[in-house]
């Protein structure tokens, strides 16, 4: 059985969400022109926002972390996206040399040996390269709910970081139902993991599939306690760590 049928529902309030969405969309936009980035992870989420941007053309752009460790799948999506929607989405690839060094000193399977040569691998590989995205932009979206783990649990539908630049997350308060509903309504293109029971994908050393039952993030840095479960792309941070 495929995402779809597993997870999209229509529930009341749906399409009073995706209205406000769009509007929040809109805004951002406007109040942004010209330097504000979605940064899709290329999850199910954000290929619902990348739609709602393309489907409006409303003037974000679209922008994804290249880690060099995701899976084919996702990086798949990337020409399907560009081919469907007529946009252009930038990839931010981490710095080689860094990353050859880390993985000469620390070996392919750092990340599961302790949590900080994980976070310093999700460092190398993610916040540079998310700082090269939001450098010069004042403001980018995600693709954070609330119900995606007790962590996300008071996502606000947009905030103010340290380094002053504006984070919107739109889809605060949508749930996985609203996700795949969106997606099932709107033919929206996605990741084919989703039917083999990845709800959240990262790169392939640090994601697997979920069983029934498992909470929505249980796939992800499976073998850290609950808390330590991001990778610092949506930690806040003063504006002295700012990676911008
Ligand atoms: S998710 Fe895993 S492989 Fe990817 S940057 Fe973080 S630690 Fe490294």
């Amino acid at each position: 059985m495929g995402a779809i049928a597993l997870y999209a529902r229509a529930t009341p309030g749906h399409e009073q969400r995706v209205a406000d969405t769009l509007a929040q969309l809109q805004a951002a936009a406007a109040a942004h022109p010209g330097d504000i980035v979605q940064a899709t992870s290329l999850g199910a989420e954000d290929m619902v926002l990348t739609d709602l941007i393309a489907r409006h053309r409303l003037p974000i752009a679209v922008a994804t972390l290249d880690t060099g460790l995701m899976h084919p799948q996702t990086l798949a999506l990337i020409p399907r996206l560009e081919a469907r929607y007529g946009l252009r989405v930038e990839r931010h690839a981490p710095a080689q040399e860094p990353v050859v060094h880390f993985v000469r000193q620390h070996g392919e399977q750092a990340m599961v040996r302790s949590i900080e040569l994980r976070k310093a691998c999700c460092a190398l590989r993610k916040l540079q390269p998310l700082a090269q995205m939001l450098k010069g932009r004042s403001a980018w979206v995600t693709g954070l709910r609330r119900e995606q783990s007790a962590n996300r649990g008071s996502v606000p539908v947009s905030e103010r970081g340290g380094d002053g630049r504006i984070k919107f997350n739109p889809l605060a308060e949508w749930s996985w139902a609203d996700v795949w509903h969106y997606i099932a309504t709107h033919g929206v293109p996605y990741n084919e993991l989703h039917d083999q029971f990845f709800p959240s994908i990262g790169c392939a050393p640090c994601t697997r599939a979920i069983a029934v039952g498992e909470d929505f993030r249980a796939g992800r840095w499976w073998w850290e306690n609950e808390a330590a479960k991001e990778c610092g792309l949506h930690v806040a941070r003063p504006a002295e760590e700012s990676h911008a």
